[in-house]
């Protein structure tokens, strides 16, 4: 079954409103990154909850695609080929991009991907350096142990929960992982626009994650990521109440951008949302099909991620 393929399993006399995915979750992480359960396990607990289709949506990470597209193929769940790359505001928020659909084999795309996994060990190595000077003793072996795929804070934070500094991942950024906080050191610069022209390089689909706290949404961000591609914006996030959802879908609508939606699950200890814990209208993974059969009907526009020099 290919990635776009929103079908499930059936037969060919099923209509296409029967064949429609019922259950879905557009936003997962896995041991690619800094989720808890592998590829394989996420895809299981979605198919016991009941799940039809997911989106894989790993942080600079595609490693963990083909393994779910395999369990998925055998379990009948559809599973989105995603990424998810975090960047920051120069107003001092942070905006995450989510791409849908991806030709994720593209050359230029991995290795962007790479560029940025490795500007995340050079920003751990240095987080653990500070906190080693602080007086905690935590080693980067241990966190690049922790992480399986693209390393991120989540580790850190697990690194120091075992040295007893921390009682939770999220008791670890506030004390020590936040902006402001002892172990902090800054991402590489990524410009949010950048990261939507990388996902389109890749004839991905495009959307803002989480967006309901960012102060510049409606006047700058938006507009500014529309014009370099955007084509979704993350409504029914996690646990986004009724007005935010409404507030955003006005927003959507009134761009023209696909309400995209999921959990954002990591597993347990991270966020709060379940599995399957936010219902995602089915015609919003439709709407993602299709943009995503319009781009591969164009070139796929070239574009070339570079990141600035680090201090
Ligand atoms: P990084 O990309 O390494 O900067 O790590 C950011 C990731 O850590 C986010 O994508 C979230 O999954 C997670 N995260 C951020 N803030 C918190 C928090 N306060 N508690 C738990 N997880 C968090
Ligand atoms: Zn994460
Ligand atoms: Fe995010
Ligand atoms: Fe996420």
């Amino acid at each position: 079954m290919s990635d776009t393929n929103l079908g499930v399993a059936g037969g060919d006399t099923t209509s296409h409103v029967d064949r429609l995915p019922r259950r879905i979750d557009l936003h997962t992480h896995s041991t690619a990154s800094d989720g808890l359960y592998t590829p394989a396990e996420l895809v299981r607990m979605a198919s016991t909850a009941g799940l039809d289709l997911i989106a894989l949506t790993d942080h600079d990470s595609t490693a963990g695609i083909d393994e779910a597209h395999a369990t998925g193929a055998g379990l009948g769940v559809s599973v989105v080929a995603g990424i998810e790359i975090n960047t920051d505001l120069p107003s001092g928020g942070v905006a995450h991009v989510l791409g849908y659909h991806l030709d994720w084999r593209h050359d230029a795309f991995q290795g962007a991907l790479e560029e940025l996994r490795a500007a995340r060990e050079r920003r751990a190595i240095r987080m653990v350096e500070k906190l080693n000077q602080v007086g905690l003793d935590i080693t980067w072996a241990r966190v690049r142990a922790l992480a399986q795929g693209a390393v991120g804070r989540p580790h850190i934070a697990q690194a120091l929960i075992e040295k007893g500094r921390a009682t939770s991942v999220s008791d670890a950024f506030d004390r020590w992982l936040s902006k402001g906080r002892p172990g902090f050191v800054p991402r590489v610069r990524v410009l949010p626009e950048d990261a939507v022209r990388l996902i389109r390089g890749a004839r991905g689909v495009p959307s803002l994650a989480h967006p309901a706290y960012i102060q510049t949404l409606e006047d700058d961000l938006l507009p500014r990521l529309v014009a370099a591609g955007l084509l979704g914006l993350e409504t029914y996030y996690g646990e986004y109440p009724p007005e935010t959802v409404e507030r955003l879908k006005g927003l959507a609508d009134r761009h023209g951008l696909i309400p995209t939606g999921g959990s954002d699950y990591h597993g347990p200890g991270l966020h709060p949302t379940p599995l399957g814990g936010r219902f995602v209208p089915p015609e919003v993974a439709e709407r993602l099909g299709q943009a995503a059969e319009e781009l591969r009907q164009a070139p796929a526009p070239g574009f070339a991620l570079e990141l600035p020099e680090e201090e």
